[in-house]
């Protein structure tokens, strides 16, 4: 399944359908795939797919080019979580870039940094926190990889340079996050670039848990450390883990010394229905990766938090060899850091996660109600807002999961599919009404593009 997965869910069959002739829309997307290389993406299929060309935005609507409005049902590829254009947010961008824009964390200090890190040190379920910021949630998978290598080295321990993966992991597209992913995603090309990693089923096994605990007590003396995404593999298409299973297997990890990195790239940010997934889970990490939600959807960056035991390992005298040498040009960077902080005050000011509560209830309800019952509907997974609904098309070559997501954008909700199923991550700010239309034009467009002819 994975193999279809992200590369094929542009928006195909509906074409520009009811778009006056004298659209803007034709023009950008020519000048769009004349210069523009789309991530994830068939470029020479990319025009005729129809895909949106945002000009700009207002609330969780996304209006394009010819002033058509889509409801961002994907938060902008799981990025976006109050939605866009808050006047709030962009108050504290504002007010950044007339301090400074970006000034260099590797040796020296940035105060709005200094605040960031504090407020998020509050609230991550690690002990005694120390953020090391980055840029993409691939380069904070990338970080923490490679801390719990020198971890161990730098405490002169041998043999612990292994990782224990689980089947269908998403961790990123680097060359290290890419090894302890699961593969899929047209990825299998790389396998001689991939490390070699210990892998256990992922959360569609029932017994996921036991395997890992096995695999774990088998593995323990060569391995730096566990990775897994807890409670939701979002990427493999929203499979849903027992919290108390992941609470399980990092116990395990724990007695046997091995270090525990949660990826809650993801499930970050009150995504889950907590502020990270790792609280429904019993679980502190020794090494916490952030990114999508970090900035609210606003900025590129990412983070990497190591609780005080794994820190430590790294103290010694200047410039020694227990040195971090790793840093990226953008890590801890100031706009991203006021976004940042000022989105941190404000899931608690308007009670973020009580608003995901509700509506993750639901559309729970409406889609046991309407969507679960649909033919060509085979499953529907949902932690929070984060909802997967599996389409099961009798032949392979149907694209049900990007037909049906264009009969949703040619109604006005931006969906985008993983394969053939149908991803719904909207922002936490969305209301009932939102909730309801998406559900509602979700059905309209299973009906629509779920067929065999
Ligand atoms: C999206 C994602 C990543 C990669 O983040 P990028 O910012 O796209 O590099 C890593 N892990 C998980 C669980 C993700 O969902």
């Amino acid at each position: 399944m994975l193999a279809s997965v992200l590369r094929c869910e542009h928006h195909g069959d509906v074409s520009t359908a009811g778009r006056s002739p004298n659209s803007d829309h034709d023009s950008w997307v020519r000048r769009d795939a004349a210069v523009v290389w789309h991530g994830f993406t068939q470029m020479a299929a990319y025009a005729d797919n129809a895909p949106v060309i945002v000009d700009r935005a207002e609330g969780r609507e996304l209006v394009d080019v010819d002033g058509r409005r889509y409801l961002d049902a994907i938060s902008s590829l799981w990025v976006t979580t109050l939605g866009h254009r808050v006047p709030e947010l962009d108050r504290a961008l504002h007010d950044q870039i007339d301090r400074v824009a970006h000034s260099t964390l590797l040796g020296n200090g940035n105060r709005v940094v200094i605040e960031f890190a504090e407020a998020l040190a509050a609230r991550v379920p690690v002990d005694d926190p120390h953020v090391l910021f980055a840029s993409d949630g691939a380069a904070a998978v990338e970080q923490a990889l490679k801390i719990a290598f020198q971890y161990w080295a730098n405490l002169g321990v041998v043999g612990r340079t292994r990782y224990l993966a689980l089947g269908q992991a998403y961790h990123g597209d680097t060359v290290g996050s890419l090894s302890v992913g699961a593969g899929g995603f047209g990825t299998d090309l790389f396998d001689q670039l991939r490390f070699p990693v210990a892998r256990t089923p992922g959360y569609d096994d029932p017994r996921w848990a036991d395997r890992a605990v096995a695999a774990l007590a088998e593995h323990a003396a060569e391995l730096a450390a566990v990775v897994l995404e807890p409670l939701v593999q979002g990427a493999a298409g929203m499979l849903v883990a027992d919290p108390a299973d992941v609470g399980r297997v990092v116990e395990a990890a724990r007695e046997l010394d091995v270090l525990v990195i949660c990826d809650e790239v993801a499930t970050g940010f009150g995504r889950t229905g907590t502020l990270f997934a790792s609280e429904q889970c019993g679980v502190r990490p020794d090494l916490l990766c952030l990114g999508k939600g970090l900035t609210a959807g606003y900025l590129a960056q990412s983070a990497t938090v190591a609780d005080g035991r794994v820190y430590e390992a790294f103290l010694g005298p200047d410039l020694s060899e227990r040195t971090f040498y790793h840093g990226h040009s953008y890590s801890g960077n100031a706009l991203a850091a006021a976004v940042g902080l000022r989105h941190l005050e404000l899931l608690e000011e308007w009670d973020v996660l009580a608003n995901v509560r509700a509506r993750a209830e639901q559309l729970r309800g409406l889609l046991a109600e309407r969507i679960a019952g649909m033919v060509p509907v085979g499953a529907v997974r949902q932690q929070g807002l984060m909802a997967g609904v599996e389409l099961t098309p009798p032949r392979e070559d149907l694209r049900w999961g990007r037909r049906v997501c264009a009969a949703a954008v040619a109604r006005g909700v931006l969906l985008r599919p993983l394969g053939d199923v149908v991803v719904l991550m909207p922002p936490l700010t969305s209301t009932d009404a939102e909730i309801d239309r998406i559900v509602s034009v979700l059905g309209e467009a299973i009906a629509e593009g779920a067929t065999v002819a």
